[in-house]
């Protein structure tokens, strides 16, 4: 299949090749010709599988190949997203692959300055991009007219309900005209957000690739068995030390850990970066900036800050602490192997992160590697059964002291 086949306009299948990308990703060659053919539409597939094109392409086409229906300067289509950097790769990839049509893309997100998208939303624009809150702000104070809205994307939808959107969803959804395609993508599509998607989208065509990312074939993954915190810090080092990395996100549980262990990183020598919401947002932006031109090597994250990265040159994933739940692993491992380039995921694990680990291992169907790297062994043992582990590893320490020195901790 190429692009070609798709029945894409001329000026789109420019801009896909000036992309460089030679053949639609799996969710593209499904996706494009249900919304193509206008319907409704729910995938569950991540970031990271080409899903932005799948959706933008199409809805592209039939924005230039059709009139609006009426002269109102309001948006053709609004692409709800979770987040704010989220929204602005949504953004980007809309400058992208509109370089050769006349097309306006503007976004809403919260933590930047009111100013300037007031001052966008007064201009026609065809394509809006917003993260829920912020959006709610404008349509609160009537500054966006829906009444030409035609498309309606709702990006990481099981996101926007873990971080409790689903209010501002219904608010926004009971906005828009109720003529109009809707497009849902979610990691997974079942419990509350299948309910959702019943409730906002007519009769939707359900496409699934979450096999292909759940278990993220072309991704290296494995675990170190770890004794607590500061042997993980001993893992880390040797890990940048000694794997082939051009570029690694690291992941913390919480913000706190992120800058306590980019101060670990820096002051063994080895430089990093730090990303996380209570970040304003000139710095955050700075970071990625970075991180794209490739003047960092080393990223400590947390996941909301996370969602939505796209850096093309990341060949390493590394959960200093496991995320608490397994869709979240799949989305911090998808940050590699971008495309179809392979990448390496390494998890720090110890007992208080077990039982997170057993649920990943249950949901990805597959038992991850075990490295055990010589002279950095852990003295503790990794349970066996679930029924082991008790109370999850509170106040617990190493039953047995080791004597190997060269481990100080
Ligand atoms: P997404 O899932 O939208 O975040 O896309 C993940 C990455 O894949 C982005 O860097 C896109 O630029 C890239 N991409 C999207 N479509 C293709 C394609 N057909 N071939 C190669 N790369 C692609």
């Amino acid at each position: 299949m190429s692009f070609e086949n798709l029945n894409l306009d001329e000026r789109l299948l420019e801009a896909v090749d000036a992309c460089g990308f030679t053949k639609p990703t799996p969710i593209q060659e499904q996706a494009i010709p249900v919304i193509l053919e206008g319907g409704d539409l729910m995938g569950s597939a991540q970031t990271g599988t080409g899903k932005t094109a799948a959706f933008v392409l199409p809805i592209l086409h039939q924005i230039i190949n059709r009139e609006p229906v009426n002269k109102s300067i309001g948006p053709r289509c609004l692409v709800v997203a979770p987040t704010r950097e989220l929204a602005q790769q949504v953004e980007k990839d809309a400058v992208d692959y509109s370089k050769f049509i006349k097309f306006t893309q503007g976004s809403v997100v919260g933590g930047v300055s009111y100013g300037p998208q007031i001052q966008m939303l007064k201009r026609p624009v065809d394509m809006l991009i917003a993260t829920p809150g912020r959006l709610l702000d404008h349509m609160g104070q009537g500054r966006i007219d829906f009444s030409r809205l035609e498309f309606l994307v709702l990006d990481e939808a099981d996101r926007m309900l873990d971080m409790g959107f689903i209010g501002d969803i219904r608010k926004i959804v009971g906005a828009v005209p109720e003529k109009r395609q809707t497009l849902l993508f979610s990691a997974t599509l079942e419990g509350p957000i299948l309910r959702m998607a019943q409730s906002f989208l007519k009769e939707p065509e359900s496409i699934s690739l979450t096999t292909n990312t759940k278990n993220h074939e072309q991704i290296e993954q494995r675990i170190h068995w770890a004794d607590n915190v500061s042997h993980k810090h001993d893992l880390l080092k040797h890990y940048v030390a000694e794997e082939e990395m051009s570029q690694a996100v690291i992941f913390t549980s919480t913000k706190r850990g992120a800058d306590e262990l980019v101060n670990q990183l820096n002051k063994r020598g080895q430089k990093a970066a730090v990303l996380h919401g209570d970040l304003r947002q000139s710095a955050r932006k700075k970071t990625m900036d970075d991180m794209h031109h490739g003047k960092i090597k080393l990223l400590v994250a947390t996941d909301i800050a996370a969602r939505g990265l796209d850096f093309k040159n990341i060949s390493h994933v590394i959960n200093f602490d496991l995320p608490n739940t397994a869709e979240d692993y799949i989305h911090r491992v998808g940050r590699t192997g971008r495309a179809s380039a392979t990448g390496t995921a390494i998890s720090l694990v110890c007992r208080k992160d077990w039982d997170y680990l057993v649920s990943i291992e249950r949901l990805t169907g597959k038992k991850l590697k075990r490295d055990n790297i010589e002279g950095l062994e852990a003295i503790s043992k990794e349970p066996k059964n679930r029924s082991t582990l008790g109370n999850a590893g509170r106040s617990w320490k190493p039953s047995r002291r080791g004597s190997i020195k060269r481990r100080r901790r």
